[in-house]
């Protein structure tokens, strides 16, 4: 393995490269973008246009430089992002998309110019003498200050034959203001002692003497408003997307020099040795110095199969150990590696796009020109057709202002941002929208047992050894042996070993060898030591059976320690359910989800806790390739299985499940494997994420269902002449500014249902 040090993101000769898109107002310019990306040879994009990136992936042949004149040539702006600095900003924040406190103020500059307008405009008994020349005087500088963003896209997206949602804005507010300056100045709308009644419809009649000065100003100031609420929710997700990268930075275990001292990876300098144990991830790049195992370079490469590794191996950070006890030393730390994983990670799960939203994308590049063509026509149809100027302009600026198309752009992203940013503060990441969309459909539940329902922070309860047997010894060894594991048995045994032995030395161990699921072993002080789940248990001394039995049905888990091959002792280790299991559980069921325990444990000690938390489907003794079985056979017969875990052992299963779930306290392996990460203690967060997630999708559904059931109404409606252009104008702004409210109501949606679950039980109790 020579290429180590090529950057995370390249994958063989297709790099990815990630652009921040400038200029993105809707789904048209998404679909854009990305066409004019994909005609380049051999370049395939996926743009995402709430946070405002482009993941291009592309041959060695085509530059980045290539990449960004592509996107100008469509009329956007594209740089690279700013090489992103170690606590920096979140990406999605830093978009030149996003809107900042200057659009704050434009927007209330905007609306005190406008109120007066629309006030006077809709209520005649106000209209004092000469009203309308201070209606005249406040428009102005709405369309002329206010709007010229729009103004300035619509010229550029001109000048490349292309027309997106600002066309329509510019094209409405321009033609609107137009008319009325023609009105008053020409069309005798200018008379003092004007008066204007107030109707739904054009007025028929009033000819050229109406104005449209307020659907002039209602257009930029609905919009604005519009992408200011929007940027409020963008915002909230840039801090998910840090928790989400943040989970990846570990701390890394520094080797017998410093025996057990634990730095964060950000400390480590090139040369230092490290240890990772079975499930870990590697810190960074470098080079084994002791022992034998397996990396999954899959969170690096793609790669799928596990590299085998021994002393002088070159490693790669972020690969996952999947076998032994690995001792490295480090080659290269600092930006290339660790940041090439934050980055990675982030970037996926904004890269991400939905199904669903690619059916926007595509039905918004035809919906702009196609409005534009139909306005025209309008224009042309009613003054060919003999009606009255006035009547043939304001149908056309009433389709232009009805149709933009903002809410359908933002139905989708918005709900994403929301729901994204009210998991992080749930306790639960999101990896993409995908999981959210898989989420969904899910029936079925698989739960590992300890470390998930169980909190994993396990303690040695008791130790039974045979006639003649130091239980010291025999601890000090299942110690020494276990030290190299990262299941929360082994670190329960070496604790207590540790506490039991002289200043808190345990003897070195060669040889180590982990089996998920099964249990570890190695050579110390000379023997062959074993750790790990009885095989056969009438096989065993009587006083280690029945301290097996009684382990179980206290709802321990035993392991039995054997000694060149003789099984010597049985350790009992404790656990506690996890707070907020038996709340998830029955809550679960209730939203129709049904919840099996698969674990790798004894039937004893699984049954009792699975009375405890109150799941009646147990599948106990069950290998790490048993649980995905489990999980395929349930698929088989239909179910659409979730499966969530904590352990090297589960990552099989996860992979396998329509979507996994993982305990942010979990190994590397889990998180790596799973669509969604759990970081709080509290089980419930699984309850929230469902709820959140059927919320999120139901939001999205009504979203689009309004969008495009919208434009359906109104665009006939206003062509035909039935639509005042300031309804179009409210009509318009008023159901993007509808979709983002319905949007960032999912960040109160809250994770149980009717207050907290412990409220609820406490009112049922006393209800009895
Ligand atoms: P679960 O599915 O409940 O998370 P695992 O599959 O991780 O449990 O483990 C199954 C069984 O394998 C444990 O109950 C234990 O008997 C044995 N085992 C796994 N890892 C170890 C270890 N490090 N030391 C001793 N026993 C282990
Ligand atoms: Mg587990």
């Amino acid at each position: 393995m020579t290429d180590i040090d090529r950057h995370a993101t390249s994958d063989g000769t297709v790099t990815t490269t990630d652009l921040l898109v400038g200029g993105m107002t809707c789904a048209a310019c998404v679909g854009r973008v990305e066409k004019k990306l994909g005609r380049l040879e051999g370049v395939s994009a996926s743009v995402n246009l709430a946070t405002g990136r482009a993941r291009v992936s592309h041959p060695g042949t085509v530059s980045p430089q290539d990449l960004i004149s592509a996107v100008e040539g469509a009329g956007y702006t594209a740089q690279l992002p700013p090489a992103e600095k170690e606590n920096g900003e979140a990406p999605g924040t830093g978009s030149p998309g996003a809107t900042g406190p200057g659009e704050l103020q434009r927007l209330l500059i905007t609306a005190a110019l406008s109120l007066p307008v629309l006030v006077l405009s809709m209520v005649p008994a106000l209209q004092f003498t000469n009203w309308q020349w201070l209606c005249f005087n406040l428009t102005a500088p709405v369309v002329g200050w206010s709007a010229w963003s729009f103004h300035q896209r619509a010229l550029k997206g001109l000048r490349h034959a292309t027309a997106t949602m600002d066309t329509l804005v510019s094209l409405g507010v321009l033609a609107s203001f137009a008319w009325s300056t023609y009105a008053l100045f020409l069309g005798g709308a200018g008379q003092p002692g004007m008066r204007m009644p107030f109707s739904v419809l054009p007025g028929a009649g009033t000819g050229s003497a109406h104005l449209y000065l307020e659907a002039t100003v209602s257009v930029p100031l609905f919009v604005l408003a519009g992408r200011c609420l929007e940027d409020r929710a963008k915002r909230g997700t840039g801090s998910a997307l840090r928790a989400l990268a943040e989970l990846g930075a570990r701390d890394v275990e520094l080797t017998a020099k410093e025996r057990g001292r634990r730095i964060p990876v950000a400390e480590l300098r090139v040369g230092q040795e490290f240890v990772v144990r079975p499930g870990e991830k590697v810190a960074t790049d470098g080079v084994v110095t002791e022992g034998n195992s397996a990396l999954d370079l899959s969170l690096v490469t793609g790669e799928s199969t596990p590299a085998e590794v021994g002393p002088g191996s070159a490693v790669v950070g972020a690969s996952i150990n999947v076998g032994g006890l690995l001792v490295v030393r480090a080659t290269a730390v600092g930006a290339d590696t660790q940041l090439a994983r934050i980055t990675r990670l982030v970037t996926d799960a904004q890269a991400g796009k939905a199904r669903m939203q690619r059916l926007a994308d595509a039905v918004a590049g035809v919906f702009v020109p196609a409005i534009v063509t139909v306005a025209c026509t309008v224009l042309g149809f009613w003054l060919g057709a003999g009606a009255d100027g006035a009547a043939a302009v304001t149908a056309a600026v009433a389709v232009l202002v009805v149709a933009c198309p903002c809410a359908l752009g933002l139905a989708i992203p918005t709900a994403f941002l929301a729901a994204t940013g009210r998991g992080a503060q749930l306790g639960v990441l999101i990896r993409g929208p995908e999981a959210l969309e898989r989420l969904q459909g899910i029936d079925t539940i698989v739960f590992d047992k300890t470390g998930t329902l169980t909190t994993g922070h396990m303690t040695l309860a008791g130790t039974t050894v045979v006639e003649g047997v130091s239980a010291d010894e025999v601890l000090r060894l299942a110690g020494a042996v276990e030290y190299g594991s990262e299941h929360p048995i082994g670190r329960a045994v070496t604790t207590a070993a540790r506490q039991a032995a002289e200043g808190g030395k345990l003897p070195p161990v060669t040889g180590f060898r982990a089996v998920p699921g099964t249990g570890v072993s190695g050579d110390a002080d000379g023997h062959r030591v074993a750790v790990g789940r009885p095989r056969d248990r009438t096989a065993l001394p009587k006083v280690l059976e029945q301290a097996l039995d009684q382990a179980e049905a206290a709802a321990r888990t035993a392991v039995v320690v054997e000694i060149d091959g003789r099984p010597v002792a049985v350790l009992a280790v404790g656990d506690t359910l996890r707070p907020g299991a038996y709340a998830a559980v029955r809550q679960l069921r209730k939203l129709g989800i049904e919840p099996i325990l698969v674990t790798g444990d004894s039937p004893v000690a699984a049954r009792a806790v699975a009375r405890q938390v109150g799941i009646d489907e147990v599948h106990a003794s069950i290998t790490p390739e048993g649980k995905a079985a489990i999980v395929a056979d349930l698929q088989a017969d239909g179910c659409r299985v979730a499966v969530i875990g904590d352990g090297v052992n589960d990552a099989a299963a996860l992979a396998r499940a329509e979507l996994g779930i993982a305990m942010g306290g979990g190994t590397d392996a889990a998180i790596g494997a799973a669509d969604i990460t759990l970081v709080r203690e509290d089980m419930q967060a699984v309850v929230a994420a469902v709820r959140l997630t059927r919320r999120t999708l139901s939001t999205i559904r009504a979203n689009l269902a309004w969008a495009f059931g919208y434009n359906v109404v109104t665009v006939p409606l206003a062509a035909t002449g039935w639509l005042n252009p300031m309804f179009a104008a409210l009509a318009m702004s008023g159901s993007s500014v509808l979709v983002v409210v319905n949007s960032l109501r999912l960040r109160a949606c809250s994770p149980t249902p009717r207050g907290s679950a412990s409220r609820t039980t406490l009112a049922l109790e006393a209800a009895r």
